[in-house]
């Protein structure tokens, strides 16, 4: 049982052996690395930087063209005003690629990705009949 009295008899004695095991006369604590481990940090495996990601969607690509059979059979036209009102009913003037959801083009970009239409560029005044607008 400890008792107050018997923790001030082991205070000295504790206090004795912690400094000889920090005097200069001790030999410092081993500091080699455990057995199997490399003996420096020069011995790990350093990983390989990681690739860079983009973050943006690409800006720079072939235009679409109209003629393009994707484009075709979504009725997309360079000049929104161009579209085929009466093959895609749901035209609603004021629409285009730059106020359409799926448009990617930076704000004021003339052309921009789309992702219905990859690695290529649609024009901003653009259209096609799966416009979506852009929530506002
Ligand atoms: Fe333009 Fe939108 Fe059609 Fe893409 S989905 S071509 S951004 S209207």
């Amino acid at each position: 049982m400890t008792t107050r009295r018997h923790f001030i008899w082991l205070l000295p004695a504790s206090g004795a052996a912690l400094l000889s095991a920090c005097s200069e006369s001790a030999p410092p604590p081993s500091a080699t690395a455990p057995e199997g481990a490399p003996a420096s940090s020069a011995e790990y495996p350093v990983p390989a930087p990681a690739p860079e990601v983009a973050q943006t969607p690409a800006t720079t690509g072939p235009m679409l063209e109209a003629s393009d059979p994707t484009a075709v059979a979504l009725g997309y036209v360079a000049v929104a005003a161009h579209a085929d009102k009466s093959k895609f009913p749901n035209f609603v003037e004021g629409s285009a690629c730059s106020n359409c959801t799926l448009y990617q083009g930076a704000i004021g970009s003339q052309a921009g990705p789309c992702p219905l239409f990859a690695g290529k560029q649609v024009a901003a005044a653009g259209w096609c009949a799966s416009y979506a607008r852009k929530a506002t």
